[in-house]
Order: C-alpha cells, then structure tokens, then sequence
C-alpha cells in the first residue's frame, strides 16, 4: 500500500473518530447518564476539544496525503502510445513496444492519464 492512500485511509479514520467521540457526548446527554459524570460540562468541553484536535490532524494528513499525489504524479508520468495503446514513459521518443514515433503526439497525449 502507498503511503499517499494509508495517509488518506488515516485522514478519514480520524474523521470518524473525531465525529464519533464528539456526538458521543451529545448522546449521552440525551440519554441521562449525565448524572453519573460529576462536571459534565467541562467533560464536555475536553471532548470536543480532543474531537477538534482529532479533525485538524485528520486535515493535515488529508493534506499531505493529497500533497504526495502530486508528487507521485511528477515522479510516474506515463503517456499512451496510439499506435498500440500501451503505457510508455513520458521522457521516450519511440515506443518501445511499436517503434512508433511519439513525438508529435507527445502534446495531444500528455492531457490523459
Ligand atoms: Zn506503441
């Protein structure tokens, strides 16, 4: 697995952790076991602070993670060759499957993935 999906995988983990841990308290209020939890606003506070701070985290790693896309991008750019259909470097001049020549096509092709 790449570390750009186990990023995004983490990001939407710790969304649902954080919407979880936050209505938690919500529920809890509804359901009246407040009583059994002296300072219950303050509890309160302390979650949805924790809730919070789980939401930012899970951001910055969406962020990273869509930050790594790109970069893999630069890294892994692949064109295909019209001739035969097959993925072939970006930086070749002839396909290596074909012995077509790319270059012309180079521009038109670049724009798919
Ligand atoms: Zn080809």
């Amino acid at each position: 697995m790449s570390s750009k999906r186990m990023l995004t995988l983490l990001s939407v983990f710790l969304t649902w952790c954080a919407i979880g841990w936050i209505s938690s308290t919500f529920i809890l209020e509804r359901s009246g076991l407040v009583i059994l939890i002296p300072k219950f606003y303050k509890f309160r506070f302390v979650t949805i602070l924790i809730g919070v701070v789980l939401l930012v985290l899970s951001t910055t790693f969406f962020v990273i993670s869509r930050f790594l896309k790109e970069e893999e991008k630069q890294v892994s750019k692949y064109i295909r060759c019209k001739v035969c259909g097959r993925k072939i470097p970006f930086d070749m001049v002839i396909c290596p499957y074909c012995f077509s020549d790319i270059r012309e096509r180079k521009n038109e092709l670049s724009d798919e993935d």
